[in-house]
């Protein structure tokens, strides 16, 4: 078992190579994802044997946000605030945890997906520009989501500000 100090400094180091910034809900860098995955899975095995150590659920919670895995991170964070006390910091990322796993759970995507939207927006709109409305982002989701699906997607992304392609990129992507 790794012990604490070099868990963190692992996932300091992922999160220098993740370029996210704080509460972004991009994928994390692919370089920076070995260090975060083993960060995770040494915190994970850290709390099984010292439960109520309170930093390692939060450094959990931090590694979960990291990897976009917003229940996870909620819950690590919820029992470090269980153990730690509560301050406010905590209690709004935690607020803004719920908020982003809600928008995610509802537009239903892994990371995976939304990066190659991303990118697929990104390359329209280079060559075509934006045209008001949502031409290339229906264009990815006839591809790439089940049809039965394809509405309720579109309406979510709607409920996140995007109502033209270049809005998608600028409001559900960012
Ligand atoms: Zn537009």
């Amino acid at each position: 078992m790794n012990n604490l100090e070099e868990l963190q400094q692992l996932l300091i180091e992922g999160q220098k190579l993740s370029m996210q910034g704080a509460y972004q809900r991009r994928a994390p860098a692919k370089k920076a994802i070995p260090y975060l995955l083993k960060a995770r899975t040494g915190l994970k095995l850290y709390v099984e044997h010292e439960p109520n150590q309170a930093l390692a659920w939060h450094l959990l919670s931090q590694v979960e946000e990291y990897l976009l895995n917003y229940n996870a991170a909620i819950f690590s964070l919820q029992k470090a605030l269980e153990l730690g006390g509560r301050n406010r910091k905590d209690l709004k990322r935690l607020a803004m945890l719920k908020e982003y796993g809600g928008q995610w759970q509802e537009l239903n995507m892994s990371p995976e997906k939304l990066e190659s939207l991303d990118v697929y927006l990104k390359n329209k709109i280079e060559f075509f520009g934006c045209d008001h409305t949502l031409t290339y982002t229906k264009e990815w989701l006839d591809e790439n989501v089940p049809k039965s699906r394809k509405s309720k997607v579109v309406r979510a992304i709607q409920n996140q500000g995007g109502f033209c392609d270049c809005e998608v990129l600028m409001n559900v992507m960012d």
